[in-house]
């Protein structure tokens, strides 16, 4: 592999360059009209445009990127995530032309990226899903029916959906009526696909994920587990390694249904299956086939270059096996720094007219913004992941508050002063925490 596009922007962007320069291999970025001045064109050997703002029209529009692949020469593609990480198509086109998709075969995505799809493998693997629907549902009378059975509140998912959208949560009989409907005639507008299901909806569970890594000579490995019970509106806000409610017995055990997962499909490349836990059981929810945004927590303690090893499978290489006892060394945390008001959450794009990055022990800053840089209003409001590192949470938690106090984004507002509430807040400090958290509590 000698040139590798990146068919992404953002931090994500630049974090697959700085693994391909270390690598030595050659670097394409593709950026739309609006992201002309975005670092990862300013950091890749080449920069191709590849269409007008609308990411519909450009970091979506497969025939604008297969043409920057062709006219770079390029023999690879990073997806990144988001985009066009998981569409099976993009996959299947980029192996006809001959040019690698960094990621797993069309295969997988199309058997995991699916919601149903994924929890029909999930059954046939012994790995436990929340009472539901077997499959989609279509009416409302086999909607009440299977309520009835669970018992509210039930979840309607849509089975296309992802980041936190196309869900419903129902109380009543009454709601799911109506809410049946509405759900499937979003879940076509939004992800062409009207196909939704149903399950059972936990109040207080934490979400917990076990990064997989898996080669093409059949190894298939569980490096540790992420915590990422801190959401907003079904988005990670915080997230960390390892999850510090876990007994080894069931970081043993949620590891092993993941890989179980994994092998049924015999999976190829990064994914995550992603768990809720509550009252000290797990719950598969869905597998992410591609690397996540929160990869990082797992990159420190595991001390690994995730993308870097991802590229390597990708070159047919064999993984280390001694990866298969890779243990977790200390604590990591991660907080999404987003262009947005701290307290109303509304997006706050614009000119960075300075800034700061922190730095120091354990501190590490995946970012694409710099002074002068104009956060666009069209893409998402994520302008830095801050990563921290320590001995045990306690030492990852105090770097956090450390880092965010010297983190200066002048120009734009940021989430930092919510996220210095949330570290300060007694719970959160002592690790009592669910996808509820913020709901349930006032910073
Ligand atoms: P997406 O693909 O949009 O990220 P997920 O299925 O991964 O959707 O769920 C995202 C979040 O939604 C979870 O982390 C959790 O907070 C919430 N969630 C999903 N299913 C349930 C459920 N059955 N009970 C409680 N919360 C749920």
């Amino acid at each position: 592999m000698r040139k590798i596009l990146i068919a992404n922007r953002g931090e994500i962007a630049v974090r697959i360059i700085r693994a391909c320069q270390e690598m030595g291999i050659q670097t394409v970025a593709v950026h739309s009209v609006a992201d002309k001045d975005s670092l990862h064109t300013k950091l890749a050997d080449e920069s191709v445009c590849i269409g007008p703002g609308p990411s519909l029209q450009s970091y979506l529009h497969i025939p604008a990127l297969m043409c920057a692949a062709e006219v770079t020469g390029a023999d690879a593609i990073h997806p990144g995530y988001g985009f066009l990480a998981e569409s099976s198509e993009f996959a299947e086109v980029c192996a006809q032309y001959n040019i690698c998709f960094i990621g797993p075969k069309p295969e997988h995505i199309l058997a995991l990226g699916d919601k149903i799809r994924a929890r029909g493998h999930a059954i046939a693997a012994k790995v436990p899903l929340l009472p539901g629907s077997p499959g989609g549902v279509q009416t409302q009378e086999e909607a009440l029916k299977i309520a009835k059975k669970i018992g509210y509140p039930v979840i309607i998912k849509a089975s296309g959906g992802g980041g936190g959208r196309g869900m419903k949560i129902v109380h009543s009989a009454e709601a799911l009526k109506s809410q049946l409907q509405i759900a499937q005639t979003e879940a076509q507008a939004c992800f062409g696909n009207p196909e939704c299901f149903m399950e059972k909806y936990l109040t207080q569970p934490r979400h917990i994920e076990v990064q997989i890594i898996a080669d093409t000579h059949g190894n298939c490995y569980a490096l540790g587990e992420r915590d990422c019970s801190i959401q907003r509106r079904h988005q990670k806000l915080v997230e960390e390694s390892p999850c510090a409610a876990l007994t080894p017995a069931e970081r043993k055990l949620v590891q092993e249904k993941a890989v179980a997962l994994a092998k049924s499909v015999n999976y190829q490349s990064l994914g995550t299956a992603e768990f809720l836990y509550e009252k000290g059981e797990f719950y598969f929810m869905e597998m992410n086939t591609r690397v996540q945004v929160e990869h990082p927590v797992t990159e420190e303690v595991m001390g690994l270059d995730l993308i870097k090893e991802q590229i390597r499978i990708a070159m047919g290489e064999k993984l280390n096996p001694a990866l298969a006892s890779r243990i977790a060394n200390g604590h990591s945390i991660e907080c999404r720094v987003n262009a947005e008001d701290p307290v109303t959450f509304a997006p706050w794009p614009g000119l960075i007219t300075d800034y700061h990055q922190p730095g120091g022990p354990g501190v590490r800053v995946d970012s694409m913004i710099y002074a002068g840089y104009r956060v666009p209003s069209l893409y998402d409001s994520m302008i830095a992941k801050v990563i921290t590192h320590g001995a045990d949470r306690m030492e990852a938690l105090v770097r956090m508050r450390r880092a965010l106090k010297e983190m200066r984004v002048e120009g734009i507002r940021t989430n930092i002063p919510f996220h210095l509430r949330l570290l300060d807040h007694p719970k959160f400090i002592e690790g009592d925490i669910s996808t509820a958290f913020l709901q349930e509590e006032t910073l």
